[in-house]
C-alpha cells in the first residue's frame, strides 16, 4: 500500500461546505464578510485543506503539498495570496450578478486570468468509458486554485447561475447554489442561520405581545 492510501481520509473536515458548489464554498472562507470579517484561509495549509475537504485535491496530494509548503514557505505564501485574490474576484462577480449590478470589469479580468491558467493545465485522459478532464502537475502549489477557478467558470457559463443566492441572514450572507425544488432556499444552513432567525422572530413576537 502506498503512503498516500494509508493516510487518505484521516483528517476530519475543517470547512463547512454548504454551498453545493466549490467556488461558492470558497467565497465563504471569508466568514462574516460584511460585519467582522474572519479569515479562514490563514495559511497555505488552510488553502490545501479546503482543496481536500471539497475533494478537488486528493489526500495524498495534500500531504505532499504540505511538505512542499514547509520547504518553500515564501512560494506557499504567494499562492495563498493569489487564492484570496481569486476568492474576492469570484465574490465580486457573483455578488454583482445577484444584486443585478454591472459585473466589475477588474474582478472579471482577474477571474479570467485564473481561469486561463487553469485551462492551460487541463488534459484529456482516457478512462474506462471514455475521456475525462484532469489537471496536470498535481504537486504544483497552484494546483488547488485551478479547479476552484474552473468551478467558477463552469457555474457562470451554466443555466444554474440564476440560482446563486446569499444567505438571508445579514450577519452571514454566505453564498450557495439553491438546488431546492422550488428554489426558495433562504438560509446557508438551517441550524447555522435559519434557526437563529426563527428564534429572533419568536422573541420579537413575544415582546410585542407583552
Ligand atoms: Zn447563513
Amino acid at each position: 500500500m502506498r503512503t498516500e492510501e494509508k493516510i487518505a481520509g484521516r483528517r476530519p473536515p475543517r470547512f463547512d461546505l454548504i454551498a453545493g458548489s466549490v467556488c461558492l464554498d470558497f467565497v465563504n472562507t471569508l466568514d462574516d464578510r460584511h460585519i467582522k470579517p474572519k479569515e479562514l484561509l490563514e495559511s497555505y495549509i488552510d488553502l490545501a485543506r479546503f482543496g481536500e475537504d471539497t475533494g478537488v485535491l486528493q489526500p495524498g496530494q495534500v500531504d505532499r503539498l504540505f511538505e512542499r509548503s514547509y520547504a518553500n514557505p515564501e512560494r506557499a505564501q504567494q499562492v495563498l495570496l493569489w487564492g484570496r485574490e481569486l476568492r474576492e474576484a469570484i465574490h465580486d462577480v457573483f455578488w454583482a450578478i445577484m444584486n443585478r449590478r454591472e459585473v466589475p470589469a477588474l474582478a472579471l479580468a482577474k477571474l479570467n486570468s485564473y481561469v486561463q491558467t487553469a485551462a492551460g493545465h487541463m488534459r484529456l485522459v482516457r478512462v474506462k468509458d471514455g475521456f475525462k478532464w484532469r489537471f496536470d502537475d498535481p504537486l504544483d502549489f497552484d494546483s488547488v486554485l485551478w479547479p476552484i477557478a474552473r468551478s467558477a467558470a463552469d457555474l457562470l457559463a451554466s443555466d444554474q447561475l440564476t440560482y446563486v443566492r446569499a444567505c438571508s441572514s445579514k450577519a452571514c450572507e454566505w453564498f450557495f447554489l439553491d438546488t431546492s425544488k422550488n428554489h426558495h432556499r433562504r438560509w446557508c444552513d438551517m441550524t447555522r442561520c435559519g434557526n437563529r432567525a426563527k428564534v429572533r422572530r419568536f422573541y420579537a413576537r413575544k415582546k410585542k405581545e407583552h
